[in-house]
């Protein structure tokens, strides 16, 4: 056993001589302190001789990684009692579709500021076709910056019908880089926000919203598995007519478990939040991403065009920077050069095309300061 344990550890330092600077959008870079964590525990966790994707969701020790991975989220964000954490199989994408099921009577409200925003209000649109031609719901855009989507509204310009059952955003434009800088208040209209790529990269003030919900696959662990903060009070406006998988209330009321969940999603977003807990909770990661974003943009500003931001500047996303060059190929040497240099994941979206270079938690304050040195040297070689 000893003899095969030292095997791995080779493997793993020759694994992570290799390891790339890892860009990407999603799914993305996690800590290689957490992913040696989840190697070490991967052919026996916690002695039980299985690994957590082996073992039963109701069992005792899987129980025990349940309730880590939700106090881990309570504790790291700071949630008020009255919140519900819940974790659901599937995408962001499928609570895009969950959220007008469950909570759509009249109409809602959809702020449009980029392609997710508009994916969410897309699928509310679908739901209505699906009740048929006499179906009297409204969607509503609240606000809409299609199609350029580089600018966040100012509170003033969004416009929130006081009927609407909710009023639905996206704090952090994952394609478009744009990021909302304040909480987007409703009075008494619940508030849904999509956090998927901004989750856990800055303190947020949850009691705020009604539900904040973020696929995992950028700051939490991998894809396949959303978590959904709840206020209790919302929970109890759903629709109680839906199939058990798309009913929020028959994940509250099976603890998140109406069928076998992401187990293993679930054992890293724990591992995930006891690392954010070690680098010095929200307020240490927020700093260090502010300062991440402000040396990559900082470059784009003094680049005299050869970069140019898509975002305008009070509209920046601190988790995805995206910009254009003065030509695709440009575009393209840009990313082959990189790569070259171990830099990777920087393609921009096939819908917007440029350049992206996403800084989630994962990425360290060097890891850019290398990317922004090559961005740096590549511009002076081709400008
Ligand atoms: N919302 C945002 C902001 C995203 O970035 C993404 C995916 N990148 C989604 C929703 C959709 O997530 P999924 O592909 O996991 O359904």
């Amino acid at each position: 056993m000893k003899r095969e344990n030292k095997g791995l550890k080779n493997e793993g330092k020759r694994a992570k001589m290799k390891r790339i600077l890892n860009f990407s959008a999603g799914p993305s870079a996690l800590p290689l302190e957490v992913l040696e964590r989840a190697r070490e525990e991967l052919l026996s966790f916690n002695g039980i001789g299985a690994s957590v994707m082996e073992i039963s969701h109701r069992s005792k020790i899987f129980f025990q990684v349940f309730e880590k991975a939700k106090n881990g989220i309570k504790e790291v964000m700071d949630l008020p009692e009255n919140y519900e954490v819940l974790f659901i199989s599937g995408g962001a994408s499928l609570q895009f579709a969950m959220i007008p099921m469950n909570f759509l009577k009249k109409k809602a409200c959809y702020v449009v500021t980029g392609a997710w925003s508009f994916k969410a209000m897309k699928e509310a649109e679908k739901f209505k076709e699906f009740q048929g031609k006499n179906s009297k719901l409204e969607i509503l855009r609240a606000y809409s910056s299609e199609p350029d989507f580089s600018v966040i509204p100012l509170p003033s310009e969004i416009e929130i019908d006081k009927q609407a059952d909710y009023v639905h955003y996206c704090s952090n434009e994952t394609i478009d880089g744009v990021e909302f800088d304040y909480d987007l208040e409703a009075g008494e209209i619940p508030v849904i926000c999509d956090a998927s790529s901004s989750i856990m990269s800055k303190r947020i003030d949850v009691s705020k919203y009604s539900m904040i919900y973020a696929g995992a696959q950028k700051n939490l662990g991998p894809s396949g598995i959303t978590i959904v903060l709840m206020r209790k009070e919302l929970l109890e406006l759903c629709n109680l007519k839906l199939p058990t998988l798309l009913s929020y209330k028959s994940f509250s009321e099976n603890n998140s478990m109406p069928n076998t969940p992401n187990t293993w999603g679930i054992y890293l977003i724990g591992l995930m939040c006891d690392w954010i807990k070690e680098k010095g909770g929200l307020e240490k990661i927020e700093e260090v991403n502010r300062k991440k974003a402000e040396l990559v943009y900082k470059e784009i500003d003094s680049s005299d065009g050869f970069y140019r931001g898509r975002a305008k500047p009070n509209a920046r996303s601190r988790m995805n920077v995206t910009f254009a060059l003065p030509s695709k190929d440009l575009e393209e040497q840009f990313c082959v050069e990189a790569k070259r240099l171990g830099m990777d994941g920087l393609k921009g979206h096939r819908s917007v095309g440029g350049i992206r270079v996403s800084l989630y938690n994962a990425i360290t304050l060097e890891d850019v300061a290398k990317l922004v040195e090559f961005m740096r040297d590549f511009r002076l070689k081709k400008s």
